[in-house]
């Protein structure tokens, strides 16, 4: 369990794996299966309590039997063994579905930025060749994601990558999976471009109103590199920039400032309006969670080419994400002081 959350506080803070409170990490031990609760930070699993104890084989009988309890698997939870007052993560299902000790899910940067193709399959064979590997294309995260995930796996698969989304590893040991994981992101590394830096003349003149220079210089990618802005424009490219910082992303017109750019877009106080060209700004109110996904934003498009066909989230998968209750609670956490 200490080398677990050993792992998970490492994977936590890297931001080519995990931005913000996504990912999760889960053991199975007596029949027991300790899960990362929803809204808690890998990166603190050092520092308090993240994990949440659940019976598994109430989980795999509800999913058997259609239980919606599987939706956020709150009655599975063995409140006798855990005073955490916190819900298990939105992707319980996909851990309890995986019949290894260990399961690993990482928003890994490298996985997304294949992932997010609509011709992820074929690209992801040859750099995944002699690994028992599967691909589940894109399915909202939840009771659905953990059976569609139980459809896709044969014996013995222990790596999953999960359409517009993320990556899941499995092992029987909590090094094995940590392996598993660097060696998968390894293989599907790509070289991220050097964008040209901010153009702060321009940014000043569209903040104010709350907006201000985006103070992260990566996050300005977005908009000083053409083929990162045209990426981003596409549309939301995985679940989490949905939920931390809605459908695809504002952008200024010419002269436009920020405020009134998400205004016209009936969005008000959008944590990040992009002023093509110049840069990133950045809403005060902006959480955690919003600026780490800013960050994912200038990692994942950095390493998409010219001519990748990006298959974003359509406008239904989108409305989705938004209007779960499950995803509410998660924002809530986040947009608590900590
Ligand atoms: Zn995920």
């Amino acid at each position: 369990m200490q080398d677990l959350l050993a792992l998970a506080a490492r994977l936590g803070r890297d931001p080519l794996v995990i931005q913000g409170p996504g990912g999760n990490i889960s053991l199975k031990r007596d029949g027991v299966m300790w899960v990362k609760a929803s809204g808690t930070w890998m990166a603190e699993a050092e520092e308090r309590p993240i994990l949440i104890p659940i019976d598994v084989a109430a989980v795999l009988d509800g999913l058997a039997t259609d239980d919606p309890a599987c939706e956020t698997c709150e009655p599975f939870v063995r409140r006798d063994l855990t005073d955490l007052a916190l819900r298990p993560s939105i992707e319980t299902t996909l851990h309890a579905v995986m019949p290894q000790r260990v399961v690993v899910h990482v928003h890994c940067v490298e996985t997304i930025a294949t992932a997010c193709l609509s011709d992820a399959t074929e690209r992801l064979a040859t750099p995944l060749s002699g690994l028992n590997w599967s691909f589940v294309p894109y399915v909202r995260p939840g009771a659905s994601l953990g059976r569609a995930m139980a459809e896709h796996l044969k014996a013995g698969t222990d790596v999953v990558v999960l359409g517009k989304h993320g990556l899941v590893v499995a092992a029987d040991s909590v090094t094995e999976a940590a392996r598993l994981r660097a060696e998968v992101s390894q293989r599907l590394a790509r070289t991220p471009r050097t964008a040209p830096g901010p153009d702060r003349g321009t940014l000043e003149a569209a903040a104010g109103d709350g907006y201000a220079i985006g103070d992260d210089d990566c996050w300005h990618a977005i908009a000083t590199d053409p083929i990162s802005l045209s990426a981003a424009q596409c549309g939301s490219l995985y679940p989490d920039h949905v939920v931390f910082l809605g459908p695809g992303i504002v952008a200024a017109e010419a002269a436009e400032r920020a405020v009134a750019a998400a205004r016209r877009c009936g969005r008000a106080a959008v944590p990040l309006v992009v002023i093509p060209g110049a840069g990133v700004l950045v809403h005060e109110a902006a959480t955690s969670g919003a600026r780490a996904l800013i960050r994912c934003l200038a990692d994942v498009t950095s390493r998409l080419e010219g001519d990748d066909p990006i298959s974003p989230l359509s406008a239904d998968d989108e409305a989705q994400l938004l209007n779960w209750d499950a995803e509410k609670y998660r924002q809530s956490l986040d947009a608590r002081p900590s």
